[in-house]
């Protein structure tokens, strides 16, 4: 089965005129979550990763499933203040007002190969905020995955500008 067709639309979520993409009907499928995870795992085998970072929330899912594929470790992205020892951290802003996303200052050495992983792709506005983050320990980032893009909000663009390798593995159109 194509897995667009377990991904769920759920029409004016969170707020009117939001096509919300909910992948929860894709997980919780098992044939359909292992294809996710092997299609966003097998492009980076013997790529030498060292780690893979996933973006709260549903980049967790994702990105940890990733990693134990490519036997790696994991390093949660996370939103402002939920990490308990010293971070660095990235603004980034939103339609309405901002946000911020942090990792440990200690979590990525210098040179270290990373896969940046997140669920979703729509005007890249979190995708680029992290990658800056991530540029900021020195990390040598090989690419970015997604499991969704939505070309018509221009994230692929912006991100493949900053020079980065963008996998993606299901589009929608009408975002
Ligand atoms: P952006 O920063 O605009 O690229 O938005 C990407 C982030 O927002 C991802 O972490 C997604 O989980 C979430 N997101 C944005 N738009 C949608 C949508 N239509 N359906 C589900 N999640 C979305």
């Amino acid at each position: 089965m194509p897995l667009k067709s377990l991904i769920r639309t759920i029409p004016d979520y969170p707020k009117p005129g939001i096509q919300f993409r909910d992948i929860t009907t894709l997980l919780r499928d098992p044939v359909g979550f292992q294809q996710l995870i092997n299609n966003l795992s097998h492009p980076f085998t013997g790529r030498n990763i060292d780690t893979v970072e996933g973006i709260e929330a549903r980049g967790f899912i994702i990105g940890s499933a990733v990693a134990h594929q490519l036997s790696v470790g994991f390093i949660p992205v996370r939103k402002r203040g939920k990490l308990p020892s010293e971070t660095i951290g990235q603004d980034y802003e939103l339609e309405y007002g901002n946000d911020r996303v942090e990792i440990h200052r200690d979590a990525i050495s210098p040179g270290e190969k990373v896969l940046l992983i997140d669920d979703l792709l729509a005007t890249g506005g979190t995708a680029i905020a992290t990658l800056n983050l991530l540029r900021r320990t020195g990390a040598d980032i090989v690419a970015c995955g997604f499991a969704i893009n939505l070309p018509g909000l221009g994230g692929l663009r912006r991100l493949e500008k900053e020079g980065v390798p963008v996998l993606t593995l299901i589009e929608f159109e009408d975002s």
